[in-house]
């Protein structure tokens, strides 16, 4: 039996974000309370001392105990003929007891990240990539392009861990790393200011212009000749120096987070990015390296992935899974009716509740969530916190343990997930 008294804990893996960083040091009281002292970021301490609130399951907002909730949950789901499970908002065990839910009662799923993602998604299905891994990046860029984006705003700690990292494998001397900043406006690129000072290149311009931006350094990179003389304000010359220093590079990164990219067809842009990769390829070293990554919404593609063939926007009313990107879009089933029942799952962040929909609801979500409008709520515990788990890293390639930091007396989603099957 483990002692949780107060104590130290070395080398937490944090799920705030997908780089899921496994140094941070955590101090906990005898009340179970956590403080991050060391190696943490922002974001990570709003996770992990977040307080969590005394919660029970209720019915129509009354209180009632577990096992009510469960039969009612299941109740509902037995009246359903168009069950929809969204949010999903957790990690791989979370996810299989979502996925063997969903298989019995016919539901779709969808992950509240799916939006941004399926960028990312679309490009894979249709023409592949070459992406790296953060050890790749860590031990061997020399030249880091970020495109669209300040990276920081969604993973705070990638600088410091993956470009700024004194040490490397093969010896490299990374404090003369080069960062280049394309497109966006504004950006705080003070986090790509090396240790010896030498600034970033900034190259701006408003993201809704980026998609030329992109095509056109494709486009010199694949030895088009071009008579403008600039693009979306940035001059054709800084882009023709930038394909000149990435053929230079001995191992380019090229970087994006899908949900910086709200411009029309993301994934066109996101494509002809991953293909001036493959076109750097054929002389030297380049990767593609998609960043961002949250409310376990890698996790949960993977696990739905390896378990049915697809990742979210599936359908499993058939006696097989159907996958549509776009007709399965949890947004667009609410919007036409198209769902009679919603599961909404919300196991990382409180402040993620469910959208207003006139159907029967069921939300299974943080402590310290408010769910008025719901027919059942179901608090559990959460994973990396209150009970272990398993998380897939943003790279997609590495998958890490979370731990238990302290005692809870509420359930898991897998319990409760487990228990409505039981109950159907
Ligand atoms: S960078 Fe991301 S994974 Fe690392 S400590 Fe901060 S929130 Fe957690």
């Amino acid at each position: 039996m483990e002692n949780f008294s107060a104590s130290t804990l070395e080398a937490v893996t944090c799920p705030a974000c997908g780089l899921l960083c496994d140094d941070v040091r955590i101090a906990r009281d005898a009340s179970g309370n956590l403080q991050v002292t060391d190696k943490g970021c922002a974001k990570s301490m709003s996770f992990f001392e977040r307080t969590s609130q005394a919660s029970s399951p209720s019915i129509a907002g009354k209180a009632v105990s577990l096992t009510d909730a469960v039969k009612k949950a299941a109740e509902i789901l037995r009246g359903t003929n168009q069950p929809l499970f969204a949010g999903l908002s957790t990690e791989v065990q979370g996810m299989r007891s979502v996925l063997s839910l969903a298989d019995k009662v016919g539901a779709t799923i969808d992950h509240m990240n799916a939006y941004s993602s399926f960028r990312n998604t679309l490009v894979v299905q249709n023409s592949g990539w070459q992406v790296t891994t953060l050890t790749e990046v860590r031990n061997r860029v020399d030249l880091l392009l970020v495109i669209g984006t300040d990276i920081v705003s969604h993973n705070p700690r990638f600088f410091e861990r993956n470009i700024w990292n004194k040490e490397s494998m093969f010896g490299q001397d990374t404090s003369s790393r080069e960062v280049v900043y394309l497109g966006g406006q504004n950006l705080d690129t003070s986090a790509g200011n090396s240790p010896k000072g030498v600034k970033p290149t900034v190259l701006p311009c408003d993201i809704d212009r980026l998609p030329e931006v992109v095509a056109t350094l494709r486009g010199i990179i694949s030895g088009k000749t071009l008579h403008a003389t600039e693009v979306a304000g940035i001059k054709i010359a800084d882009l023709l120096n930038l394909s000149e220093r990435l053929k230079a590079a001995k191992y380019s990164v090229v970087a994006w987070v899908s949900s910086d990219l709200n411009i029309n067809h993301a994934e066109l842009t996101i494509q002809n990015i991953t293909e001036l990769v493959i076109k750097l390829n054929a002389k030297t070293r380049s990767s593609g390296l998609p960043l961002g990554g949250s409310e376990g919404d890698y996790s949960v593609n993977q696990t739905s992935t390896w378990t049915s063939g697809y990742p979210v926007r599936s359908r499993f009313a058939r006696q097989h899974p159907e996958y549509d990107p776009h007709h399965f879009s949890a947004e667009q089933l609410l919007a036409n009716d198209e769902a009679d029942a919603l599961l909404w799952v919300s196991e990382f962040n409180p402040d993620k509740t469910p959208p207003k929909a006139n159907i029967s609801s069921i939300v299974i979500g943080h402590a310290n969530m408010k769910a008025p409008d719901a027919d059942v709520f179901i608090p559990i515990s959460t994973a990396g916190i209150d009970h272990t788990g398993t998380m897939f890293r943003i790279d997609s390639s590495v998958s890490l343990p979370l731990g238990k930091l302290r005692e809870s007396t509420l359930p898991t989603l897998a319990e409760v997930m487990t228990a409505i099957e039981a109950a159907l």
